[in-house]
Parts: structure tokens; sequence; C-alpha cells
């Protein structure tokens, strides 16, 4: 196998959020080609965060089964539509099912992301086998793969990191025999397995990365993610009124703005593309025929203002009790507690005796961090901030984000404006 030859597809959950969208899908991938495809599907629709209810349902000790089974019952809804009453394809579904059955049957795991990976990974099994079954019923050749035979991982449930030497190995091994029999194999984003065969997941959103490591061990020619917007765009269109589509990009400037918030692709998936040289392309479920946005290393173009936001800010200012500087070994020391606590730090600034550091507030974390360090530091927290990344910035675009809101912390680079900010109600002056 060449990698003149093989793409690979990935579908997310919106591509396939019922019985018309999965049809739609179907008939891109009949359209595009037939053979050297691999395809990578999310769970349909939103039920990824559905089966997170039912964890934490079942986490706080009450009964997490009727939640799971109108998952279920949606499930087959879709397939009345797609497969009539009688198919093989409800005893695949009973079988995955069966297994979070199991979980809620035994009192709560005490890994709660233990817990959650065994549960949640339904959503991309059940997936993957109606997609699989509804391109079979279409006379397209097909096999379902289970990607946990193939993406190792370490046992970091919830944010597995890939065991890449197992990985490739196993992707070789197993997919292309597929291939080789004009097989495509369709399978599952998201989840992999630890090397005591339990069942992780690589973080939330993470199919694109999975369809990345499928690309890399296969050295793809390329890989395609398919959305519900025309391409990448100058910033998010739930957001903001003028964005334009970008029909080039570099992998430098596209990992960039996927790691400070981007949401058109998981941050992860440059990374394996860039490093085999693989074009990454980003196209429209709904206008499939459009020029999308090819992401790839030969770009040198100039760029309009492009602009990402993470949500869920806690700004930590953190300074020393006893005056002393916060100079390198004080930073080493909270770095390393930033790390054992999984906070993603995305902006810091310090000053003689106080360090101030932007992160992800994700769980409990930033207030086990707190926990750990306020006998050393005096810790103030703000938290529910905006983090605005604005590469390649304007003066103008930059008042307009500005307004109503108040900077924090601000950091300027030469091509990229980072500010940690507050939303400000509307001041109206009082008359007279
Ligand atoms: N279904 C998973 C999630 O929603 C993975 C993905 O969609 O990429 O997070
Ligand atoms: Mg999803």
């Amino acid at each position: 196998m060449s990698r003149t030859d093989l793409s690979v597809f990935k579908f997310g959950g919106a591509s396939v959020k019922n019985a018309e969208a999965i049809r739609n899908v179907v008939s891109i991938i009949k359209n595009n080609q037939l053979g050297n495809l691999v395809i990578v599907v999310s769970a349909i629709g939103k039920y990824t965060n559905a089966l997170e209810e039912v964890v934490k349902t079942h986490a706080r000790g009450e009964d997490g089964r009727s939640l799971l089974q109108k998952v279920q019952s949606e499930h087959y809804q879709i397939c009345l539509e797609l497969f009539g009453e009688s198919h093989q394809i409800y005893d695949q579904l009973n079988d995955i099912f069966v297994e979070a059955d199991w979980v809620l049957d035994e009192p709560p795991h005490e890994s709660y992301d233990y817990m959650y990976d065994q549960i949640v990974s339904v959503g991309e099994l059940a997936s993957s086998r109606i997609l699989n079954a509804f391109l079979q019923k279409n006379e397209v050749g097909t096999s379902w793969l289970d990607a946990r035979d193939i993406v190792k991982t370490d046992n970091l449930y919830r944010e597995a990191w890939v065991e890449w030497e197992a990985t490739d190995a196993a992707a070789k091994e197993k997919v292309l025999p597929l291939l080789e029999k004009q097989l495509i194999p369709v399978t599952q984003g998201f989840i992999g397995s630890s090397s005591e065969n339990f069942t992780t997941t690589l973080g939330r959103e993470g199919s694109d990365y999975t369809a990345a490591i499928f690309s890399y061990c296969l050295d793809a020619k390329e890989m395609v993610i398919w959305k519900d917007v025309p391409g990448v765009l100058t910033a998010d269109p739930r957001k903001f009124d003028q964005v334009t589509k970008l029909d080039r990009l570099s992998y430098r400037e596209a990992i960039e703005m996927t790691y400070y918030g981007a949401k058109v692709i998981h941050p992860k998936t440059i990374k394996p593309l860039q490093n085999k040289s693989i074009p990454l392309l980003v196209k429209s479920f709904i206008d499939s025929k459009g020029s999308g946005t090819r992401i790839s290393g030969d770009v040198e173009d100039k760029y309009p203002p492009m602009v990402a936001i993470e949500e869920d800010q806690a700004l930590l200012n953190i300074s020393t009790r006893d005056f002393s500087f916060v100079a390198e070994h004080h930073l080493s020391q909270l770095f390393k507690l930033i790390a054992e606590h999984r906070l993603q730090v995305h902006m810091m600034q310090n000053t003689a005796i106080s360090f101030a550091v932007s992160v992800s507030d994700i769980d409990d974390r930033v207030a086990q961090l707190i926990k750990a360090i306020e006998k050393d530091f005096l810790v103030q927290v703000e938290r529910g901030l905006e983090l605005i990344t604005i590469r390649h910035y304007s003066k103008e675009i930059l008042k307009s984000l500005q307004a109503n809101k108040v900077v924090l912390l601000e950091v300027r680079l030469r091509n990229t404006i980072q500010m940690v900010v507050k939303n400000v109600p509307l001041m109206v002056r009082k008359n007279g």
C-alpha cells in the first residue's frame, strides 16, 4: 500500500445525527471513492454528553439505567428508519449497550475516570456499527473495525496517551489486509485500549485525533474531516458575524489556533499529520462539493485576522507569602504541581513576587491545586473568564474585541495578542 492511495475520512457527531444525516454520509462516501479509504466516526449527535450524564448519575449512587435506556432506544429509532424492523443491527447494539448495563449493575467504581471510559465509549461503538451496517446495506464493501484493537494507550482514563509503537504495528497488521481485500474499515473515533485491554478514551472531541493516528500509521495521502461548516473560518460563526473561510492554512497556524480554543479541529490532530506531511482537508458534509480548507506544510500566505476563544478560564494570581522572589525554583515547583493536577496552562506572566497563570477550569482541579500550594503561596483566583487569542491582529479587530470587557492579563507577540478578559455589563449613564 502506498500513500498515494489512502484517504482517512472522519465524520463527527453532527454528520450522523439522525437517519437522514447518515444517508447523506453514505452518499458522500459513494460519491468520493470506493476502496482505499478508512472511516472514523464519532458518537451520534450529542450522545457523548448524554452518556456523561449516565456516568454522573451512577457515580452519585443513583440509577443511571433509565437514562441509558433512553440513549439506547433513540439509537433503535434511528435504526428503524434505516433498516426496518428485522436486521442484525439490533443484536449488535444490544451487545454494546449490555456492557454499559453491567457497569451500572455494579456499585460505582472507585475510579470515576475508569468508569467514564467504559460507559461513554458505547456512543462510538454504536454509531460505527450503524454506519457500517448502513454502508453494507447500500452495497459498499466495509468491515467494522474495533479501534481498541489498534489504538493502544496508557491507562490515564479520559485522557489516555497513545503508545505509538504498538499502535503503528497493530494498524499495519490489522488494517492493511482489509484494504488489500478492497474493504473499507469503519472504526470509532475517541476510544482506545490500555495494555490490560480496558477501554480508554482520548479526551473530549478526540475523534479527529483518532483519524490522524490512523493517517499517520498507514501513511495516508490525505485526511478529511467532514464538518457542518464550509471549512476553517477566521472565527467561530456562532460568535461572530463576519467570518470568512480560509482556503489554505499552514500546520503552524492551525495548531496555534486550535490549541487556544478554535473548536474546528482537535488540537492534537495536527502533529501526527505534520510529522508525515499528510494534508488535512476540512470540508462540509452539507455542501460536499465545496472546496473546504486545506491544511499543509507548504503554505506561506498572508493571513487575515483570526480569532479563537477559550471559555471557562480561571486566572490564578500566586504570590509568595514571605516576599521572596518568584524565581526559578518557585516556578519549577509550581509547574510541577500544575502538571500533576493536569491543568492546561494558556497564558502566564510574572513579577518580582507574584505569578499569574490562566488555566482551563475543569472539574475541581483548580481547587485541588490551590490546596496543594496555599501553604507556601497566597492565591487569588478569578473564574468564568475568557481567553481571546488573535493572530495577525489589526487595530480595529482588537478594539471591537475589547468592547465591554475588562482585560485582566494581556500578552503581545509579533503576530499574536492574547488576553484574559471578563465580560462587564454595559454601563448606561443616567440622564441629568
Ligand atoms: N464523541 C466524542 C465527544 O463528543 C468524541 C468526538 O466527538 O470527537 O467528545
Ligand atoms: Mg462528539
